[in-house]
């Protein structure tokens, strides 16, 4: 029987998880856990093609887990007994700390919760799904995987802010980049579409989700990436802006009268395609440029401009590119954001295929002429399948 391993992903008010097999990618049962702490909490999981649900207050992580593993049993997979071999957890902020996979003990918990400073809304609820579910998988071992992994090597000139080095040395203060686990795993993914070795490759990848983010690899390490020290730079996300000039607020400080929390729910909650449109998610935002809405069209332009520069930075950045890559919820559903994202750049050998790009698929593929001298991809992500495969490496590894 091949090994199976809990994957858990915890944010602030959620639980996302999934009990799969590594080697073979095989998903035995997955499911999402939603407004916790709410009074109306859901949890939804799937198992082979069964489908539970509960509706109800889930007063807190643990209570959510709890829920979480009596739907296992009620499906007829009782974690206790179905030999989970290791529960690997999805952190956010690894700091300077933590750049491999690592096994889970007191000490690593309270150095991921030490690194909350960096990550106040991620790393808290990270560390609660940690503590809950060793509880209640006591005997199992747990590995953290951080999302900050991949990008820890990042050149100097790129990973430094031009900012008083002592202020910043003091304060952690550098570009961790973020994503880390997916732009990793895409990036191998690709070296297999393209039949050649990773550490051969020069490319550019583009994961756009809610969150959104770029980064430029050279040879297998990554030498730029668009997010920073937060999860807020760089590319315009669902309800994130991405780069803003640092001066608007201190602006809207003085004149608008916003203390921390609100830059905070600013910056986070409030801005991105949410600020411009009103709406944060891609489809509706396609409903309503058709419905020919002036804001959402603004939002799309902004949103199509902001990578078109990152392109151009990192082309220049690299001075050679082997493929252009697009991956997450919308760089693999949306052909629009594609073939706007590349358009007129035939000078630079870089075309979309219409049909190619429009055409439905799941697969990782090619969306460029299959002449063209620059590869244009998409691929799917799976950061859940690349976390189950680092967690049991770890535990292999560990004997
Ligand atoms: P992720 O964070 O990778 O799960 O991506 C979530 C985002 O993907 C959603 O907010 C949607 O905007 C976008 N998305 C999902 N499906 C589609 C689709 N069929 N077309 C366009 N955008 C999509």
């Amino acid at each position: 029987m091949n090994p199976v391993v809990l994957v858990v992903n915890s944010g602030s008010s959620s639980i996302k998880y999934q009990l799969l097999e590594p080697e073979t990618g095989t998903v035995a049962a997955s499911g999402l856990v939603e407004r916790i702490g709410e009074d109306d909490g859901a949890v939804a999981h799937r198992a082979g093609d069964r489908t539970v649900e509960h509706r109800g207050p889930i007063a807190d992580h643990k209570a959510g887990l709890r829920l979480v593993f009596d739907m296992f049993t009620e499906t007829g997979q009782d974690l206790a007994d179905v030999g989970v071999r290791a529960v690997g957890h999805r952190v956010v902020h690894g700091g300077e700390v933590f750049y491999e996979p690592t096994l889970i003990t007191d000490d690593v918990v309270a150095a991921i919760s030490a690194l909350s400073t960096l990550a106040p809304l991620h790393n808290p609820a990270n560390v609660t799904g940690i503590e809950s579910t060793r509880e209640l998988l006591p005997g199992v071992p747990q590995v953290a995987v951080f999302d900050t992994a991949f990008f820890h090597g990042l050149p100097e000139a790129a990973k430094t802010y031009a900012i008083d080095a002592e202020l910043a040395a003091a304060h952690g203060i550098r570009k961790y980049g973020f994503h880390g686990t997916s732009h990793e795993y895409v990036a191998g993914q690709v070296a297999r579409l393209l039949d050649r070795d990773p550490s051969h490759i020069d490319q550019i990848i583009f994961h756009l989700g809610n969150g959104a983010s770029a980064s430029a690899i050279r040879a297998g390490h990554p030498i730029d990436t668009t997010m920073g020290l937060t999860p807020l730079e760089g590319l315009v996300m669902g309800t994130r802006g991405g780069d803003l000039d640092p001066g608007i607020l201190l602006h809207l400080m003085r004149t608008a009268d916003l203390d921390v929390d609100g830059v905070d729910r600013l910056l986070n909650r409030d801005s991105g395609i949410k600020g411009l449109s009103g709406v944060n998610d891609f489809r509706e935002l396609r409903r309503l440029i058709d419905a020919d809405n002036a804001s959402a069209r603004l939002a799309y332009a902004v949103y199509i401009h902001r990578l078109r520069r990152y392109l151009g930075a990192y082309l220049i950045a690299l001075g050679r590119v082997d493929a252009i890559t697009f991956t997450a919820g919308v760089g693999e559903n949306s052909p629009d954001v594609r073939a706007d994202a590349l358009a007129d750049l035939e000078l630079f050998d870089i075309t979309v295929d219409p049909a190619l790009n429009t055409a439905k698929s799941r697969a990782p593929r090619h969306i460029s002429p299959p002449d063209a001298r620059i590869p244009v991809l998409v691929v799917p992500t799976n950061e859940e399948l690349a976390i189950a495969r680092s967690a049991l490496q770890v535990v292999d590894s560990a004997g």
